[in-house]
Order: structure tokens, then C-alpha cells, then sequence
């Protein structure tokens, strides 16, 4: 089994977290912490590329959709629908125009529990209810209602991965292998190193 410190996830920087000049901002969250970057590379996604970015899982649909009607009930608000994969279907439309309209920067970081750490310092989809301190919740202000009335998706600067295995699945659609880069940091030895005796002299 691989060790922990082998995690890796994929993270987007989304066209409006582009276009809010926050690219160092965000790359400097993730990197504080002790992740490593693997890889980066700055496109304008297809809408054919987005499309399948988002129904490599194939519970995605479902999932957000019960995430959205729960978003909704739990303001005391009436869903725009009740059925998950109907809402999903209009979620998918927005995304599609929403990731293909400018330029977006794709990275792969590593390090350990790469996925949770990542999706932490993100915080949740929404911004208006993420945690003050997460990227979401500190850098943007929409919310599901207000997305929903101007039927687009929701702008929230960033896509971070939610699982190791969806992580892998991202990473395959975005890179190439040999796109990536393993090489060691010289912090990895304090991170990681069991007894700390590279120290002193
Ligand atoms: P996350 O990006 O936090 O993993 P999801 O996978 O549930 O969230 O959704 C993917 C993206 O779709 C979100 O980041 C957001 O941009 C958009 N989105 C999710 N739910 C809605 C919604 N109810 N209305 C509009 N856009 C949404």
C-alpha cells in the first residue's frame, strides 16, 4: 500500500478565480500547508472536456442534487425541484458554460491526506455557507438561490477532488503521466520523517 504521504488530488482553479486574480492567493493556501505540486497547466477547457470531468463518477448526479435540496431545506427554502438528477441536469448545463469560459489552471498536489486537506482549506460548495477561513467561504459571496434565479452555476473559484479514487479518475482525465513530477522537498524530510534525527549536527 502506498503511504500516506503518496495522496494526491486535482485541483482547478475556475475561470472567475482567474479572473479575480487570486491564482496566488489560492496556490499559496495549498502550499502553506506542506502539499506538494506535482504538475499545473493553464487551458480553456472544452465543453466536452467539462462534461466529462464532472460524470466520471457516476454517483455525482445524484449526490448533488441531494446536496442541493438539502442546501435549500436547510435555509427552511423550497428546492427548484425535488428530484436530485433533474436538478443535477441544470447544474451540468451551467457548469459546462461556467468551466469553458476562459482560461482555468489544472494542478495535481500531493501529500498526506492530500484529498481532505485540499477540500478544508477549499471549504464547502456553496460560499455563502463554507467556513470563513476556507477559500470559498473567504474570496466569493454566491449562494444556490441566487445562482438558481440567474440559471448558471455556482461561481466558487475552485474544484478540489472528494475522494482518493475520484482523485485518480481527475487526474487521468486532466494530465498525463508524464506531465507530472515526483522529486523531493526538503521540508518533506520534517513532514514525514519518523524520527527526526536529520536535525542537529
Ligand atoms: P464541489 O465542487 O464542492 O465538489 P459538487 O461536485 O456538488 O461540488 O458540484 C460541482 C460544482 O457544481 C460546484 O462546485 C458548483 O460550481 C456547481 N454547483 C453545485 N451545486 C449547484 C447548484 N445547486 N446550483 C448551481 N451550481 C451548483
Amino acid at each position: 500500500m502506498a503511504h500516506h504521504k503518496e495522496e494526491r488530488t486535482l485541483v482547478i482553479i475556475k475561470p472567475d478565480g482567474i479572473q479575480r486574480t487570486l491564482v496566488g492567493e489560492i496556490i499559496k493556501r495549498y502550499e502553506q500547508v506542506g502539499l506538494k505540486i506535482l504538475g499545473v497547466k493553464m487551458f480553456v477547457p472544452t465543453v466536452e472536456h467539462v462534461e466529462k470531468h464532472y460524470t466520471l463518477d457516476l454517483n455525482w448526479r445524484q449526490v448533488t442534487g441531494e446536496k442541493t435540496i438539502k442546501g435549500y431545506q436547510s435555509k427552511g427554502m423550497i428546492p427548484p425541484s425535488m428530484d436530485p438528477l433533474e436538478i443535477t441536469a441544470r447544474i451540468l448545463e451551467g457548469l459546462k458554460k461556467y468551466l469553458s469560459s476562459g482560461p482555468v489552471i489544472a494542478m495535481v498536489w500531493q501529500g498526506a491526506h492530500a484529498v481532505k486537506i485540499v477540500r478544508k482549506i477549499t471549504g464547502g460548495t456553496e460560499p455563502l455557507t463554507s467556513d470563513a477561513g476556507s477559500i470559498r467561504g473567504d474570496f466569493v459571496l454566491d449562494s444556490y438561490q441566487m445562482s438558481d434565479d440567474d440559471k448558471r452555476a455556482v461561481r466558487n473559484l475552485v474544484h478540489a477532488s472528494g475522494s482518493p479514487e475520484e482523485a485518480e479518475m481527475e487526474i487521468r482525465h486532466w494530465f498525463k503521466e508524464d506531465e507530472l513530477i515526483n522529486y523531493r522537498l526538503v521540508q518533506d524530510e520534517i513532514l514525514y520523517d519518523v524520527n527526526l534525527d536529520g536535525i542537529l549536527e
